[in-house]
Parts: structure tokens; sequence; C-alpha cells
């Protein structure tokens, strides 16, 4: 398997010619570009006027609404759209994080692997689908498990740049976990990729982020061991 990794600690340089930079899936910045109004409408008018521009879209490609199988499509992908795949945009959706006090296993290493996510290229709203795979060192603060899982699939749920997620994911870690020390590592494969363009359905790509004590050599080669299929 192929792979090209890419470093998110150096800040990104070069300008590019919008379209270039989608192609290439170059992101702009780490922030999703919401407009301020983003949320003004509520999720029933949002679908609504999917739904019809969905249906529009369909019409111009010469698909036959009236018939049974197409009917309902517009409908759905409008209701797909606002309440599951791009249900991350909304704030509202954030999960709420619980935390503990962590009374033992003080500066320990926790690493949270395989997360399986489903995310959707920002560029061709295609899939973008793969593994994250999470660690912190504590600040004397644990968080609940599945909350790491939730956290990854909030900022999976919109339109991405796997770069972008990589470092919301570990920005939000930070904030949360009140520490430098995460890491965030995501192995995804984009359909746009596999299915159009270069058509290589073998590569996959790799980002990773290395905040705090995860810069130090040996704890980053810890977190990898740990991302390794024999565990060593
Ligand atoms: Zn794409």
């Amino acid at each position: 398997m192929k792979q090209r990794e890419t470093s998110l600690n150096s800040p990104l340089n070069g300008h590019q010619h919008m379209e270039d930079m989608g192609d290439e899936h170059i992101p702009g910045s780490f922030e999703t570009p919401l407009r301020e109004d983003a949320f003004e409408m509520d999720d029933e008018l949002k679908m609504e006027l999917i739904e019809k521009h969905f249906r529009e879209i369909m019409h111009v490609l010469g698909l036959d609404l009236s018939d049974d199988s197409l009917k309902g499509t517009p409908r759905r992908v409008a209701k797909m759209f606002v309440k599951e795949i791009f249900s991350g945009l909304n704030p509202k959706n954030k999960p709420e994080i619980t935390l503990f006090e962590n009374k033992y296993r003080y500066n320990e290493m926790l690493v949270e692997k395989d997360i399986t996510f489903y995310s959707f290229c920002e560029h061709h709203f295609v899939p973008i689908w793969g593994k994250a795979h999470v660690a912190y060192i504590s600040s004397g603060k644990v968080i609940g498990l599945s909350k790491l899982n939730r956290i990854v699939q909030y900022y999976a749920r919109r339109p991405q740049v796997q770069e972008r997620m990589t470092v919301q994911i570990a920005n939000e870690l930070k904030a949360v976990l009140d520490t430098e020390d995460v890491a965030v590592l995501i192995d995804a494969k984009h359909m746009c990729v596999a299915a159009r363009g270069v058509q290589d359905t073998a590569s996959s790509t790799v980002t990773a982020y290395y905040g705090g004590r995860f810069k130090n050599e040996a704890t980053k080669q810890e977190f990898l061991r740990y991302l390794s299929p024999t565990g060593e």
C-alpha cells in the first residue's frame, strides 16, 4: 500500500489558485469555512430547500422524477445531509464532554485506535473513509472513551479536508483535556482519488498531528507502536 504522509505541525505556505487547491486537496485553513448566518435557518427549512434543489439537479441530469424508485430521493438526500452526514457542521450537535479525575495511572499515554469514520471531501462531495487513532497524556483529567469516538464523528460529519479534520480533532482534544499532549493519526481513502481523476484504488492518505510531549521522538514512537497490528 502506497502512503503519503503529511505533517501538520508546520504552517502551510504558498498561494495557489482556488481550483488548483481543490484539485490537489490542499486545505485553506483549519476552520471549516462557515458563513455568519449558517444556522439562522432551522433544519426543517434546510431540508425543504435542499430537497427542492436536489430534485432540480436530478431533473437536469435527465432523470424521470415521477419514477417510483427516484421520486423519494431528493427528500432522502436532504434528510441525510442535514441530519446525518453533515450534522457536524452545526455546533448544537457537538458532543458534550464530561471529564473524570484521574486518580491513578497519572502521566500515562492513553490510545484509542481504529475509530472508523465516514466523511466527505469538500472539493467533490464524495466519501472519505478510514480509521482515526487518537492519544493523549492526562493532565489530571480523563475523558470517557466513547467521547473520543464522538469527537472524531462530529468533525467527520461535515464536508472536509483530511488535514483540516486531523487538526480540528487535535484542537478539540487539547481544549477539552486541557493539555497540549495529544496525537491524532488518520489513515483514509478518498473516493475522489479512487474512482475519478488518477483512479488509484490502492493508495491511502495518512495525516498526523503531534502536540506537546508527542513531539518527543520516544513518545511519538510509543504511540505509533500501539498502532502497529502486532502492538509491538
Ligand atoms: Zn476530492
